[in-house]
């Protein structure tokens, strides 16, 4: 399957970032900036920030996503926010396994994966996120971590599931940093991950998946990173606080 047939999808992951009100107002900028965008425009926020993103966003083509769910359905977990909830604000995406998430609050891969399976279980579909450590990569095991988290992340996914599932590179070295990795760099683990989608699926059922890159992806470097064949999207932090800044990464897409 050639590139064009995918969707292209660009999603900010506001993070930790924007009280409801402050929400309102960045998605009532964005969404007029993005109103012809041809390809999938996702804004993932704060749990407290669903209900009044959702409302911002109503009648446009900018959809919702939360930034973590749990596994269980209900219970004894304090804290945590159920795929339930999220669908009954109407969210429709999730981000799962980020490296905030990995490096500060515990995640493993075998959280990811409950995650990922009780979010596809709900119709939410999760954007998993993997990337190597920087001391990764100068190890020279880059492939080698990232197979494992596709494998385990992605443990027990069906390939009807896997239809639903998106997947993010995000180099954890080019994360918040200002380093991005090079268009080349990019296109070289994405290639990869469609490979380890080929192995544990089939090619039909890689060649399907929209893989985004992400790592301080911006309006300056959108083009080149978005123009790889394996690069279908990205995943925005910073940049998708600032209305323009995300407006651009998005027309870099539609391209
Ligand atoms: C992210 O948070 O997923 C991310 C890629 O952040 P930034 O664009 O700021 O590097």
């Amino acid at each position: 399957m050639d590139k064009a047939k995918r969707t292209a999808i660009i999603a900010g992951n506001w993070k930790m970032n924007k009280t409801p009100k402050e929400a309102t107002a960045l998605l009532k900028e964005i969404a007029p900036l993005v109103a012809d965008a041809d390809c999938e425009v996702i804004a993932c926020v704060p749990y407290v920030d669903l209900a009044a993103a959702i409302e911002a966003t109503a009648g446009t083509n900018v959809k919702i996503g939360a930034e973590n769910c749990h596994w269980a359905e209900s219970g004894a977990f304090t804290g945590e926010i159920s795929t339930g909830m999220l669908k009954e604000v109407g969210v429709e995406y999730v981000v799962l396994g980020h490296s905030e998430r990995r490096q500060y609050f515990g995640e493993t891969d075998e959280t990811v994966n409950k995650r990922t399976k009780a979010a596809l279980a709900a119709g939410l579909k999760p954007i998993v996120c993997v990337g190597e450590l920087l001391w990764e990569r100068e190890c020279n095991i880059t492939e080698e971590v990232i197979a494992r988290q596709i494998k385990l992340d992605l443990w027990d996914v069906t390939a009807e599931e896997l239809k639903n599932v998106v997947i993010a590179y995000e180099p954890v070295w080019a994360i918040g940093t200002g380093k991005t990795a090079t268009a080349d760099q990019a296109e070289e683990v994405c290639a990869f991950i469609r490979a380890q989608l080929a192995k544990l699926y089939d090619q039909d059922a890689a060649d399907a998946v929209t893989i985004q890159y992400g790592g301080s992806m911006n309006d300056k470097n959108a083009d080149e990173l978005l123009s790889k064949v394996n690069v279908d999207g990205g995943l925005i932090g910073g940049a998708s606080l600032v209305a323009e800044k995300f407006a651009a990464i998005v027309k870099a897409a539609s391209k």
